[in-house]
């Protein structure tokens, strides 16, 4: 890595952690730090929007790009494709930008060996009573689907060790500040 050269700052967590308002927060805090918006081939939600959440795209249209090599990682999540453009990366990178990814366990590793200076950074919920609970009650997906993502979820929570930072996310001001000072410093 150059002097200059920005840095990758990894949050990964299991689907209802809290995650997505964490990064909002940070986001709105300091905007000088920038968010990698991935594509997907997952349907958008209500209030999602295309080109903020993320890139929605059809999962032919998707495997195009991945023959193309256009991610810089790539993975198949809950029966969906998520990839992380490479151009934005590299160009804010060498730009010395602080780049936040939201991707999932298996991107994180992905990253974490192609830039080992990357920061990882995994978003724990407060226990796994509440964490049930906030799937629950997002009301963003139907029971099979949060069955899913509870089961997926079991399965993340188990690679939180191989992360550089853990946060508890039991008051969402104190995780805040817990990431601040980890992507601050
Ligand atoms: P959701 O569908 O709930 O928005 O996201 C599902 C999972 O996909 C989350 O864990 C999220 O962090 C992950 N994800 C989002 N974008 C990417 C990406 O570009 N690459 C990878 N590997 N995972 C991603």
């Amino acid at each position: 890595m150059t002097e200059n050269q920005g840095n990758l700052y990894i949050i990964s967590s299991v689907a209802g952690g809290g995650k997505s308002t964490l990064i909002d927060l940070l986001l709105r805090k300091h905007p000088e730090i920038l968010f990698s918006v991935s594509y997907t081939s997952r349907p958008i939600r209500g209030g999602e929007k295309n080109g903020l959440n993320y890139h929605f795209i059809s999962k032919e249209e998707f495997e195009d790009l991945v023959v193309k090599n256009y991610f810089y990682e790539w993975a198949q999540v809950h029966d969906n494709y998520y990839g992380t453009p490479k151009e934005f990366i590299e160009k804010n990178l060498k730009d010395g930008k602080k780049i936040i990814l939201d991707i999932d366990v298996q991107g994180a590793d992905k990253v974490k060996s192609s830039l080992p200076s990357s920061v990882s950074i995994f978003i724990v919920p407060p226990s796994r009573e509440i964490w049930v609970e906030r799937l629950k009650n997002r009301g963003t997906d139907d029971p099979q689907v949060i069955e899913k993502r509870i089961k997926n979820g079991l399965h993340e929570l188990e690679a939180q060790d191989r992360f550089d930072n853990r946060i508890v996310n039991n008051e969402l001001m104190k995780a805040l500040e817990e990431l601040e000072t980890i992507i601050l410093s």
